[in-house]
């Protein structure tokens, strides 16, 4: 396999799976479908084998001419042998009955690269997005979770397992915080993210006199909405989830010595709130003697997993 084959790129979601044609720095034809993460994964791949033929026509190359499958996973994933270790909670939770480069081989007779998704998406953006150009990098994405992921003097960082780095949002934020899922107390995703927000919301006592007990979808676009009119509770959300985050950011800073953080996830559709409070809190409190960490937007949006997971062919070491 060369680097001019394209690859086929699937970056995994809770709810969709994207699948794209990738070919250096372009994206030749993408498609979407739907997870259905509680019917597992040997299911997921077999609807992927049948979305191929289609997008490969789309993209105009051969099926035959594809050099590799490149699959970003929302779990941990063991870096030598691309095993799954952990899935996110009752989604795909057949992934650890299966080697999926094996599964992929018989479906797709194509050679595959696993990886964990914060892991693909820093890697997108390390190849051709916010990151480029820096020899260390760390990632933050926010949205139903807190995805982390960390490049250090040019080297993908991964451990031993596959959780160095990518844990970043189950680093604590809070003594005194809730269980979270990953089993530890207080990790900043269960003390802000999408689905942390929804039960803090709902157990405050001023969650029936608060705009957001009107919302249909409360996410934190509604949050940062409400505070903008007033709301008390929305304040009081929008600014603890603020520090939240800029901690963790703090955190980051502190574990891996990035010259650029990158935040990306679907929250940051507000970061024109997010990014001047990270800004703000992290020129105030990281230790970097040496200067300021550049805070960046993600520029490749939900395209900078495919992009990650296309580049393990090119760049892998
Ligand atoms: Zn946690």
């Amino acid at each position: 396999m060369t680097a001019i084959n394209p690859i086929l790129a699937c970056d995994v979601g809770g709810t969709r799976i994207k699948l794209g044609v990738v070919l250096g720095a372009r994206l030749l034809a993408q498609t979407e479908i739907d997870a259905e993460a509680k019917s597992g994964l040997a299911s997921a791949l077999k609807r992927i084998a049948k979305a191929v033929p289609p997008l490969c026509r789309q993209a105009g190359v051969a099926p035959g001419a594809l050099g590799g499958f490149g699959f970003s996973f929302p779990g941990i994933i063991e870096p030598h042998t691309g095993k799954i270790l952990s899935t996110p909670a009752g989604k795909f939770d057949d992934s650890k009955n299966y080697h999926v480069s094996k599964l992929v081989g018989k479906l797709l007779g194509l050679p595959t690269r696993i990886c964990n998704d914060a892991n693909a998406a820093l890697a997108g953006e390390w190849h051709f997005g916010a990151a480029r150009g820096n020899r260390s990098a760390v990632m933050m994405t926010l949205g139903t979770g807190i995805g982390a992921a960390a490049i250090i003097d040019g080297v993908p960082l991964r451990g031993q397992h596959g959780q160095a780095g990518c844990l970043g949002g189950h680093l604590t934020a809070n003594l005194d915080g809730r269980i979270c899922p990953c089993g530890n107390l207080g990790c900043a995703e269960s003390e802000a993210s999408t689905w942390a927000l929804l039960i803090q919301a709902r157990a405050h006592p001023a969650f029936a006199a608060s705009r957001l007990a009107r919302e249909k979808v409360l996410e934190y676009a509604a949050v940062f909405r409400a505070a903008a009119q007033g709301d008390k509770l929305a304040i009081a959300l929008r600014d603890r989830s603020l520090r939240v985050w800029s901690v963790a950011l703090v955190n980051l800073i502190h574990a891996y010595d990035p010259e650029v953080a990158v935040i990306g996830g679907g929250i940051m559709r507000s970061g024109d709130i997010i990014l001047p409070a990270l800004r703000r809190y992290v020129f105030q409190y990281a230790w970097t003697p040496w200067g300021k960490v550049k805070i960046k937007p993600a520029a490749l949006g939900n395209d900078a997993g495919m992009f990650g997971v296309a580049s393990l062919f090119q760049n892998e070491k």
